[in-house]
């Protein structure tokens, strides 16, 4: 499960993704980062059944938290297999098949939104996962 996580950086710098882990003893996989000297954001991945802990410790660490349910969705009546996605992608969500048509690995996806943004024909979107 993803959870987007942000976090204000103006009482000083507090580690509390490791914070989690310590307190929570669930492993956190941090799959996108951004911070700057007032607020943080963070995507990460954890455990479906930690959801809770995670969230509760988060919360009580001051951060507020999303539950991320989209994920990245090609509409293959757009797409025209160009590759432009495959080689802006930091995470390699894409891939061509023996054909060179596009495959899309959306479990790997960290919601970045470069693809959508190159894509010359709109053929990416996010969605929200069934
Ligand atoms: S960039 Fe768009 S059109 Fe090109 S392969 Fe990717 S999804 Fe298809
Ligand atoms: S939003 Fe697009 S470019 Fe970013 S990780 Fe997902 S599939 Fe890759």
């Amino acid at each position: 499960m993803k959870l987007l996580v942000t976090f204000s950086r103006k009482e000083g710098k507090k580690p509390i993704i490791a914070q989690v882990v310590r307190d929570t003893g669930v492993l956190v996989n941090v799959e996108r980062a951004v911070i700057d000297s007032s607020e943080g954001e963070a995507l990460i991945d954890i455990p479906d059944e930690s959801c809770r802990v995670v969230k509760d410790k988060l919360a009580d660490l001051g951060a507020s938290v999303r539950i991320l349910e989209e994920e990245i969705s090609l509409d293959e009546n757009e797409c025209v297999d160009c590759g432009a996605c495959i080689s802006i992608c930091p995470q390699e969500v894409f891939s061509f098949d023996e054909e060179f048509r596009l495959r899309v690995d959306a479990k790997r996806c960290v919601l970045c939104g470069r693809c959508i943004e190159i894509c010359p024909h709109r053929a990416l979107s996010r969605r929200i996962e069934s």
